[in-house]
């Protein structure tokens, strides 16, 4: 069978992830985890979701059993030791964590993240056998600015250059800053060329880039994933606002198990 990205079973399957960012109480995430794992079924995607730390017992129980996987917002970049607040990715890995987003951009604007910084924390996490879900996205300004290729590959090359090797195992995310939390979706053509820049830029530094998911992020939802999940290079969806509300996250879900 020829994969998605004209490869021979080259491809993977497509990943929808859920970023709840500080949202969810106790109740709030029994309630979410309950509709979601009741409407589900047997997902021909893979799916997770990162809630805050503070709930990783409660949802590895909730989880438990389910095809839904357990992800994290954020991992250290120390391994132990004297880092008041911070939580290493060994630490997630006993409760089950697959996956961890590094370099959010709500992290790099708000905690000061550094492309370095972004890439000791993918190490980390791939050290601990957590994949690294790598964001990448400019700023309005800097699209305006035709900025836009040069920025994302100077975030993704720190990665390349300090993780090296292990480059396939890792998960990247191309999200437009304009467009989380927007409502303003990046066009379906707009995404595609990026996450084609982010490919090849996979494909220098790895034979098996053809495996590399890259997801696009920045307000997808029920109505726009389909057609987002229709372009070559994007291999599935990092959601917020729409990963908050189960039915909405359903049908994402059930986009990507369309186009699968
Ligand atoms: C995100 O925070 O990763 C995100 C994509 O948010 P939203 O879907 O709300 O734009």
């Amino acid at each position: 069978m020829t994969g998605k990205h004209g490869k021979e079973g080259g491809m993977s399957r497509r990943l929808i992830v859920g970023n709840w960012k500080m949202n969810g109480s106790l109740a709030a995430n029994d309630a979410l985890v309950r509709d979601l794992l009741a409407g589900i079924g047997q997902p021909a995607c893979d799916v997770a979701v990162c809630p805050p730390n503070i709930y990783l017992a409660q949802m590895s129980g909730l989880l438990a059993g389910s095809p839904v996987e357990l992800g994290v917002q954020n991992v250290s970049m120390h391994e132990s030791g004297a880092y008041t607040g911070d939580v290493s990715a060994d630490m997630l890995k006993d409760y089950g964590v697959r996956y961890a987003i590094v370099g959010h951009s709500e992290r790099r604007q708000y905690q000061a993240e550094s492309d370095v910084h972004v890439a000791i924390k993918a190490k980390r996490a791939l050290a601990a056998g957590i994949t690294p879900i790598v964001c990448v996205g400019e700023t309005l300004r800097e699209r305006e600015a035709g900025m836009t290729e040069f920025i994302v590959k100077r975030q993704l090359s720190a990665v390349i250059h300090l993780n090296g090797h292990c480059i396939s195992e890792i998960v990247v995310a191309y999200e437009p800053v304009w467009a989380i939390g927007t409502g303003q979706t990046a066009t379906p053509e707009q995404a595609q060329s990026v996450h084609a820049v982010l490919r090849s830029q996979i494909k220098a530094a790895t034979e098996h880039a053809d495996r590399v998911r890259i997801l696009y992020g920045g307000s997808m939802n029920a109505a726009n994933a389909a057609e987002l999940l229709a372009q070559p290079d994007i291999d599935g969806g990092l959601i917020g606002g729409a990963a908050l509300k189960a039915a909405d996250f359903l049908k994402i879900i059930g986009a990507a198990n369309a186009s699968a």
